[in-house]
């Protein structure tokens, strides 16, 4: 199709707009000691298309980045798609191998390379299948030498909406990671969609014109969730923290007045882990929890630091946003919560032939989609994007229940649904009950093969500092007993066993992998 003459094409350069003009004064921080306003980022994103296109990158070419979450990140999530490219974030917490293997799929051009990550380019770059252009950058030099000579206008055209902007690999915990793509109009749209989603009304927990946001999702990882984009069409203040580190995450709040981030459980955990953060104020900061549940744990240590928590719920093949717990509820239930689906997100709860369950807050089915931000497909993988979406509705492989006022709750994904003598048991359920024991750091329930059974829940757990072992066991137990005594777990769930580890596996972008975990129990190595 043909860009609409007289139309207003969806594209990402729109959503500098506004924000070029009426925000041009406000900061963009980077770091330590990187400061740059609207206007700043205006001209930089027009220098970095010159420096682009110098290097031969024109309409339709795929440009990599491997870097931390800086300014420079942000200048690429503009002026890459603006230019007609297709900006390539490369996930750069997986293996050399799958790097190698993503890069290859992906077809890039040019990969824009920081210094820490050349190592990894020079091991694997005899294995590039095509010629591609490395630009190694570094903190203070490199990028700025490469831009700053550049002319600081770039006629940005208008072409079709649906033209690819972004690519990226889902994380790869089942098979070779897969590539997701992303069309302007889909994430102008996505955008759109966050800010009403998470807008609501003033005072509540949302994301609001006053805000001071940070990122704590790296950008690889499905654009950071797509709040860059939104911040900057809200024209907000920004602070990128770099490589995350808990020293400077808490020195970037407290300095920079950071008042809305988003990130994994295992992110923010390792943030209250460390020993600065009694000594700094974070009552102003709340926080969006994805790509996990939320545990009840976390929420519970949250809250004595004054930081308000609220769950959100999407995944790579969804751009990511699908539902957000209620954020003017203070109430650690509601908060939970995998919440509402956002505006034009149209969700189902299903049976195997696609008929919607009953939305009595417990007959569980698949959550199926549709939304105008959902990927089309996986990149150049025909048998896998039919099986996504089967029946007209994308599948999230995970297992839910949608109550009687509408919201979703995700018990489970379908991988890891405990099946035990015919009863499937929530491996969430257990985790969160377990979570919220004192002693409890993190906390897995999987099922484990069983001969007569089929599987058998058990949790593999790794305590607090100083926690007593045998306490923590009998008050895990008591609180699972007393959750079945409620009615609330069927007698089965009651786990065969706690096993403590010094460690749990994690997955790139830093969420439990259970299948790690699988393995590693059934075969007792190590932890
Ligand atoms: P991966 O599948 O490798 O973890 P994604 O980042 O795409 O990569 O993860 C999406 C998945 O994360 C979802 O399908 C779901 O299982 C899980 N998830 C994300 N948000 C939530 C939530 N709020 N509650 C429960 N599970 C969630």
């Amino acid at each position: 199709s043909s860009p609409n003459a007289y139309g207003y094409p969806l594209l990402i350069k729109h959503l500098l707009t506004r924000s070029n003009i009426a925000s041009a004064c406000q900061e963009i921080v980077s770091g330590a000691d990187m400061r740059l306003s609207y206007a700043d980022l205006g001209k930089r994103i027009c220098q970095l298309a010159n420096a682009l296109k110098a290097s031969g990158i024109c309409e339709g070419m795929r440009v990599g980045v491997m870097d931390w979450d800086t300014h420079r990140y942000l200048e690429c999530f503009f002026a890459v798609p603006m230019m007609g490219a297709t900006l390539f974030t490369i996930n750069v917490r997986l293996s050399p191998a799958q790097i190698l293997y993503t890069i290859n799929h992906g077809k890039s051009d040019l990969i824009i390379v920081h210094r820490d990550f050349i190592p990894i380019i020079d091991d694997i770059k005899s294995g590039f299948s095509r010629d591609i252009v490395i630009v190694p950058i570094g903190d203070g030099d490199g990028y700025e030498e490469w831009i700053g000579e550049a002319p600081t206008s770039f006629d940005f055209p208008d072409f079709d909406e649906n033209q690819t902007a972004t690519l990226f690999y889902t994380t790869g915990t089942t098979g070779s990671p897969k590539g997701v793509s992303y069309s302007h109009r889909q994430l102008v749209l996505h955008t759109l969609g966050l800010l009403a989603g998470f807008g609501g009304r003033p005072g509540n927990a949302g994301f609001h014109r006053g805000d001071v946001y940070m990122p704590l999702t790296p950008l690889f990882h499905v654009h950071g969730w797509g709040f860059p984009y939104a911040a900057t069409l809200l024209g907000l203040r920004q602070v990128y923290p770099g490589r995350y580190a808990p020293d400077i995450i808490l020195q970037l709040i407290a300095q920079e007045g950071v008042t809305f981030s988003h990130c994994v459980p295992t992110v923010l955990s390792m943030v209250l882990d460390h020993p600065d953060c009694s000594q700094i104020d974070l009552s102003c900061w709340k926080v969006i929890i994805g790509g996990a549940a939320l545990p009840r744990g976390l929420l519970d240590r949250t809250a004595a630091a004054g930081i308000s928590l609220h769950a959100a719920y999407g995944m790579s093949e969804t751009c990511p946003f699908l539902t957000v717990a209620d954020l003017s509820s203070n109430d650690p239930d509601v908060q939970s919560q995998t919440g509402f689906p956002g505006p034009l997100v149209d969700l189902r709860v299903v049976t195997p032939d696609m008929k919607d369950v009953p939305h009595d807050g417990e007959t569980t089915g698949e959550v199926v989609v549709r939304a105008p931000w959902l990927t089309q497909g996986y990149l150049d993988n025909l048998q896998a994007s039919n099986e996504l979406w089967a029946g007209g509705y994308l599948h999230t492989g995970d297992v839910g229940y949608i109550r009687e006022d509408g919201s979703l709750q995700i018990t489970d994904r379908l991988k890891d649904v405990i099946k035990t003598g015919g009863e499937w048991i929530s491996s969430l359920a257990l985790e969160n009950i377990a979570s919220s024991c004192s002693g409890i750091e993190e906390v897995a329930a999987i099922g484990l093969p069983h001969e007569k059974w089929g599987e058998r829940p058990v949790l593999v757990a790794r305590l607090l500092k100083d926690a007593d072992l045998d306490l923590v066991r009998m008050s895990v137990m008591e609180a699972i007993q007393s959750s079945v005594d409620a009615g609330e777990l069927s007698k089965w769930a009651v786990p065969d066993d706690i096993i403590f580890v010094p460690r749990l596996p994690k997955t790139s972008v830093g969420k439990l992998d259970k299948k790690l975990v699988r393995q590693e129990v059934s075969t007792r190595a190590d932890l």
